[in-house]
C-alpha cells in the first residue's frame, strides 16, 4: 500500500509557508514504513530539529481505480477517517531550496499517522462540508473544513488516478489547513473529523 499526499491544498496554509497555491494539485508520495504502528508514539527523527504536525482528512481507497471521473470518484472510496502528515521542516525547507524532492523531509519512518477508524462515505456530507481539528496538549492548533480545500476530493482522487494506480488500502492524505507548528518530546495530540475523536497519540520522551 502506498500513501498519497497532497500539497498546497488549503490557501492560507500555503500563504503560511510562503507558497502559492498551485493551479493543479502538488502530489507526493510516502511509503508504507512511514506509518507509526498503532499504539506507538510519534518518534522524533534524529536528523530533525522541527518536526510540523500537520492534520489533513485522510481517504481510505476502497476499490482499485485508474483514470476515473471526478464524478465517479466517490465510488472507490472505503471512508474517511484524520491523520497527520508529519514533517521535517527544516529537513524540508532545504530540500526546497536547492530544488529537490522532499522524501527525506515527509517519508521518513514515523511521518505519518492514520486513525484506526473509517467513517463511511455515506455517513458524511461533502456537499455541505465536514470540519476537522487537532489538540495539542488539549488547546486547538489547527482546524479546517473540507469546503475550504482548494481541489476537492473527488477531484483529487480523479487527478492523482491520471497518474497512477489506487489500490485498496491506499490511503490519500488532502492537504492541511493552516496553523502547522513543531511537536516537542511528551506532546499529547488529539484530532476530530466532524465531532468524532478519531486520533488520540503522544509524542515519544
Ligand atoms: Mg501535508
Amino acid at each position: 500500500m502506498k500513501l498519497v499526499c497532497i500539497g498546497r491544498n488549503y490557501r492560507a496554509h500555503a500563504a503560511e509557508l510562503g507558497n502559492a497555491v498551485p493551479g493543479e494539485p502538488v502530489i507526493f508520495l510516502k511509503p508504507s514504513t512511514a506509518l507509526v504502528p498503532p499504539g506507538e508514539p510519534i518518534p522524533l527523527p534524529p536528523f530533525s530539529r522541527e518536526v510540523h504536525h500537520e492534520v489533513e482528512v485522510v481517504v481510505a481507497i476502497g476499490k482499485r481505480c485508474r483514470n476515473v471521473s471526478a464524478r465517479d470518484a466517490m465510488d472507490y472510496v472505503e471512508g474517511l477517517t484524520i491523520g497527520l502528515d508529519l514533517t521535517a521542516r527544516d529537513v524540508q525547507e532545504e530540500l526546497k531550496r536547492k530544488g529537490l524532492p522532499w522524501e527525506k523531509a515527509k517519508a521518513y519512518d514515523g511521518s505519518a499517522v492514520v486513525a484506526q477508524r473509517r467513517i463511511g462515505v455515506g455517513l458524511v456530507d461533502l456537499e455541505k462540508g465536514v470540519d476537522f481539528r487537532l489538540l495539542r496538549n488539549g488547546a486547538v492548533v489547527q482546524q479546517g473544513r473540507t469546503n475550504d480545500m482548494v481541489h476537492p476530493i473527488p477531484d483529487l482522487i480523479a487527478y492523482a488516478s491520471k497518474y497512477m494506480t489506487l489500490e485498496p488500502g491506499d490511503l490519500l492524505f488532502t492537504g492541511t489547513p493552516e496553523g502547522v507548528g513543531p511537536l516537542a518530546p511528551g506532546d499529547k495530540l488529539d484530532a476530530f473529523l466532524g465531532e468524532e475523536h478519531l486520533l488520540s497519540i503522544s509524542v515519544a520522551d
